[in-house]
């Protein structure tokens, strides 16, 4: 079994960042199961301000051509399990076992979605799919599609479809059912959140709906027109919701009903909008199975999309040398992802100063994030610390 001091599981933004400070002094081992390095950032491209590009598939490349031959980068190579004796871990992958002194899991988030029917149609994906396919493999997903669900994701991504000239028919709400019961005014206050910060033209979304009257909330519920308006070419609907998806084959229409400002359903208000596409889109959530095969707390936190292994703002958690980073402590942009790794590596190298550095960083980007995905994150962030000093 091949030994080496730190193995990273991950090779999305957080685990690489964490390799490229270690890789002068540590033997490092990076694994992720996929065919390509750069997790999540590989869909990701957006403006962030006037002619300046956030593109994830550069920021990839850049991370990947900056580590070095001490660095061992595995790909579609799946960890299933994890053990820890006496101060060795064992790592468990398709492509055999290995063993390191410290072990950060990098593992980041999965999408979550709405169960509805017609959803199991070739052409119902999640935004995320349609983002990698249109991003990274350069293929469109179809001609012209709805999006269920509005949230920071699906407006963003619905935005880069549009930058690949697909046409987006509407964004919307899902039908209400026991796993759904998301209201106009839930996707109303996730829209102001989203204002402050969200890539540079969404900032623009509160003064198009009114987030000035946040006071006023019932009244921006009453104004907002049921048809629905345009926010900077996306069609955007609060008031209506998909009940089915239709298609024989393959998608080729929703069907749409209207509903009054609190979510009830306006009797003959059925509407069919043709699209050979649909993306469902109920947020993220981080992905902790293998923090979760240790003995080791997890917090239910919604500001930071779910469960979540308590763990200290250097990155350690309650098992001694291990760490974690990126989304599987809760969901944050890519470069808050970045630092976390840098973070947690420099404290595996006991670097007290960079520590205190990038501490700092992590706060200004947080504080200056134009993706944030969840609008009481320091919040969650902040009860986090407590459950970790009550520890
Ligand atoms: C669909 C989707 C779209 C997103 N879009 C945006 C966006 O537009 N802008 C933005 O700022 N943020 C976006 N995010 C948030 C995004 O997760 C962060 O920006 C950032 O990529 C998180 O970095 P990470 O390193 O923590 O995780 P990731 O980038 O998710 O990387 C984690 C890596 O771990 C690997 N992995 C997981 N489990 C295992 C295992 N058991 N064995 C081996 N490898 C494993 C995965 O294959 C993956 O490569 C998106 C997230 C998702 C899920």
């Amino acid at each position: 079994m091949t030994h080496y001091e730190v193995i990273i599981i991950g090779a999305g933004p957080a685990g690489m960042s964490a390799a490229n400070i270690l890789k002068d002094e540590k033997r490092v081992l990076i694994v992720d199961e996929y065919y390509h390095y750069g997790g999540r950032l590989l869909g990701q491209l957006y403006e962030e301000s006037k002619g300046s590009w956030w593109n994830g598939m550069d920021v990839a490349k850049h991370l990947h051509d900056v580590l070095d031959e001490k660095i061992t980068l595995q790909l579609e190579t799946s960890v299933y399990n994890v053990e820890k004796e006496d101060t060795e871990f064992t790592v468990f992958t398709n492509k055999g076992d290995f063993t390191s002194d410290y072990l950060i899991v990098a593992t980041g988030a999965k999408e979550n979605s709405y169960p509805l029917p017609g959803w199991e149609l070739p052409g119902v994906m999640t935004v995320g799919a349609a983002q990698v396919l249109t991003n990274f493999h350069r293929v469109a997903p179809g001609d012209a599609g709805v999006i269920i669900g509005i949230n920071p994701l699906s407006m963003v991504i619905g935005m880069e479809l549009g930058y690949a000239d697909i046409e987006v028919r509407k964004i919307c709400l899902p039908a209400e059912n026991k796993f759904n019961t998301t209201t106009p005014k839930d996707a109303l206050l996730t829209l102001m959140g989203l204002g402050r910060s969200a890539p540079t033209k969404l900032l623009s979304i509160p003064a198009v709906i009114g987030s000035r009257m946040s006071p006023f909330h019932g009244m921006a519920l009453k104004l907002f027109p049921s048809k629905g308006i345009k926010a900077l070419g996306l069609p955007l609907s609060i008031k209506e919701r998909v009940i089915k998806i239709n298609g024989r084959d393959s998608v080729e229409s929703v069907t749409t009903v209207k509903t009054n400002s609190d979510g009830s359903v306006i009797e003959g208000s059925e509407q069919e909008i043709k699209c050979d596409f649909v993306c469902i889109s109920d947020g993220l959530s981080p992905v902790n199975e293998i923090t979760s095969l240790f003995n080791l707390k997890h917090a239910y936190l919604e500001s930071l999309g779910g469960y979540v292994p308590i763990h200290s703002e250097q990155m350690e958690t309650e098992v001694d040398k291990l760490y974690v980073a990126g989304n599987i402590t809760g969901i944050e942009n890519a470069k808050v992802a970045m630092l976390q790794g840098e973070m947690a590596a420099h404290h595996i190298s006991g670097n007290e100063a960079a520590v205190k550095n990038t501490l700092k960083s992590i706060t200004d980007e947080r504080k200056n994030a134009k993706v944030k995905f969840h609008k009481n994150l320091d919040a969650g962030r902040d009860k986090l610390q407590l459950y970790w000093l009550a520890k």
